[in-house]
């Protein structure tokens, strides 16, 4: 487990829960949800909302062949249930798990919802747009919005969900990797 970015303001609440436990059991649960994802045949990637006491508001995962939406990765999908739910365009004080780094459009999301923090399980080197691509601490420091981050939860276990769906679909469709989009991409997983 990795702290990336802490602002300043957040740190009292990031310190009450910078507990490796607890954010093992959280990431299980945003798991669960990527592999529902895996069982539609969308790439696996699941996501959480909790609040700052560590209960969960919403959940998604990711499925945008399945709704023909490029925007429905998991992440969108439980920002917008979280948002329904509060009957709040605004997320203030919420935090996003996720089972992989999340890419320029969530990113963009988190910063309108204005999350509170945002907790991921593996990077993606190629889409990653918080530490991979894009640094939020040092190219974002513009925004008016911060998060604190939190890296590195359950990382095998997303990786191994990840590769294993990969494995399965060029066996099935004899499919020669391609990035990008909704297409298979080995090196980063990323739908
Ligand atoms: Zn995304």
């Amino acid at each position: 487990m990795k702290s990336l970015y802490l602002d300043s303001d957040s740190k009292d609440n990031y310190n009450k829960k910078l507990d490796l436990f607890f954010w093992e059991q959280i990431m299980a649960k945003a798991l669960a949800e990527a592999k529902k994802a895996f069982e539609k045949e969308e790439v696996p990637v699941g996501a959480l909302i909790i609040d700052q006491e560590g209960q969960i508001i919403s959940s998604g995962h990711n499925c945008p062949v399945d709704t023909n939406d490029p925007t429905a990765h998991a992440e969108i999908v439980a920002i917008r249930n979280a948002g329904s739910k509060q009957k709040n365009y605004r997320l203030n004080g919420k935090i996003l798990v996720s089972t992989l780094e999340p890419c320029i459009m969530c990113l963009g999301a988190i910063i309108q919802a204005r999350l509170q923090g945002l907790v991921f399980s593996l990077r993606d080197p190629k889409y990653g747009s918080v530490c991979s691509r894009i640094s939020v601490s040092e190219d974002l420091d513009w925004l008016n919005h911060h998060f604190w981050m939190v890296e590195g939860i359950l990382a095998d276990q997303s990786r191994n969900l990840l590769q294993a769906f990969f494995a399965l679909r060029r066996k099935k469709n004899g499919e020669v990797p391609k990035p990008g989009h909704n297409g298979p991409d080995s090196k980063s997983g990323r739908r």
